[in-house]
């Protein structure tokens, strides 16, 4: 069996376009599936509409969180509650085209590979800031962390059982998949397709929201910040050093210690922001292991069907 998982976040006119369009895709699979959408705390109609499909098909399943615990959370819920032997997870939104489902399911099939990527090659239609720091991101992700961070991979994943037993065992509150499934291993192929703009609703992502999350994906995956803290503090106590023999050299030769009290501000404003900076950066982290050892549940079901 085919477990489909479908995070939906205020999804209610995308959920049966979204529908429509795997059934279509469906009758040329010989596999039986099952849906499993995960209501994640939508404000919307989106529930009723998965009351209404649910009772309509049966293997048509849904989760519905208490509250908007995120992308991430949803996904997760999701994949627990997959009884299939292989597991495919998309957007309700129709950016992940279905029609690439039956070519990922025969790559997984063939014993070669574990898992399924897809990548998509463009960012049409995309604004051309966030095209540009989302290039960015990637580029300092390889330069911070070992794993591997492809540019523009999507959530839109087919993996079979082992992989995502591999991946059931991750049980970090930071969820960060783009870095989670690199760090599992395994053999991904990758599929590479033109990007596809949302067809109904708006994107839940707004600029500052991703700048967020790629902080939260470089703390998840690599410590090295902490040590670039570590390295500006070992050079300016280099520099200092320097200085006071210099200081001291001037006073005993010319009997004139530096003057100027313009100078000893602007180190202190340098030193002080150095400090704040790599208290910030610590501080990021502590707040990291502080959520991780609360060993709060990544979401909770208000209901399910
Ligand atoms: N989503 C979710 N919870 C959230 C935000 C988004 O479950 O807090 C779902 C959303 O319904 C969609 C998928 O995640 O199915 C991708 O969201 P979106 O299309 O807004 O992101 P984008 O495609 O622009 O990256
Ligand atoms: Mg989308």
């Amino acid at each position: 069996m085919l477990s489909i998982i479908i995070p939906c976040f205020n999804e209610e006119a995308s959920i049966s376009l979204f529908y429509e369009d795997m059934l279509k895709m469906l009758t040329s699979l010989n596999i039986p599936i099952e849906f499993i959408f995960v209501d994640d705390g939508s404000k919307d109609n989106t529930l009723n509409v998965l009351h209404e499909l649910s009772n309509k098909d049966e293997r048509v399943h849904y989760i519905s969180f208490s509250r908007n615990f995120g992308k991430e959370a949803a996904m997760l819920a999701g994949l627990q509650k997959a009884r299939g032997k292989f597991a495919v997870t998309m957007d309700a939104d129709l950016q992940d085209p279905p029609s690439l489902i039956p070519k990922m399911l025969e790559i997984v099939t063939s014993g070669e590979y574990d898992c399924a990527g897809t990548r998509r090659v463009n960012r049409k239609g995309e604004p051309l800031i966030r095209s540009f720091f989302a290039r960015r991101f990637y580029a300092l992700m390889k330069r911070l962390t070992d794993i591997e961070v492809v540019d523009g991979a999507r959530d839109f994943r087919l993996m079979n059982r082992i992989y995502l037993n591999a991946l059931l065992t991750m049980q970090e509150r930071n969820r960060f998949s783009k870095g989670i499934f690199p760090w599992l291993g395994f053999k991904t192929k990758w599929l590479e397709y033109e990007n596809i703009e949302r067809t109904t609703g708006e994107t839940k992502w707004s600029f500052w929201n991703l700048l967020w999350y790629s902080f939260d994906g470089i703390i998840a995956f690599s410590s090295k910040p902490l040590a670039i803290a570590s390295i500006l503090g070992i050079l300016l106590f280099l520099v200092s050093i320097s200085l006071i023999v210099l200081v001291v050299t001037r006073k005993i030769m010319l009997g004139d210690p530096v003057a100027g009290w313009a100078s000893t501000i602007c180190i202190i404003l340098f030193c002080s922001g150095i400090q704040l900076f790599s208290v910030g950066i610590l501080g990021q982290y502590l707040a990291k292991t502080y959520t991780e050892v609360k060993q709060r549940p990544n979401y909770l079901i208000r209901e399910e069907g």
